[in-house]
């Protein structure tokens, strides 16, 4: 996929205004490509959705209205 390569080389393009904090770190989707981002302290990197995922939320939007 061509988005995919423009951000390999690039790097992901970060909508700010669509950043979210899922309770343990901030997380968002590139707007190029669609990938899950997580925000590293190094900065944003690709989002596996495996690594500590039960004290995740969902999106604000995914979670159930209590
Ligand atoms: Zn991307």
């Amino acid at each position: 996929m061509f988005a995919k390569l423009v951000c390999s080389t690039m790097g992901h393009q970060i909508n700010r205004h669509r950043v979210w904090h899922d309770s343990v770190d901030y997380r968002t989707r590139c707007e190029r490509c669609g990938s899950e981002l997580i925000r590293a302290a190094e900065g944003w990197r690709e989002y596996d959705g495996a690594e500590q995922a039960e004290e995740r939320l969902p999106h604000p939007r995914e979670r159930k209205q209590a």
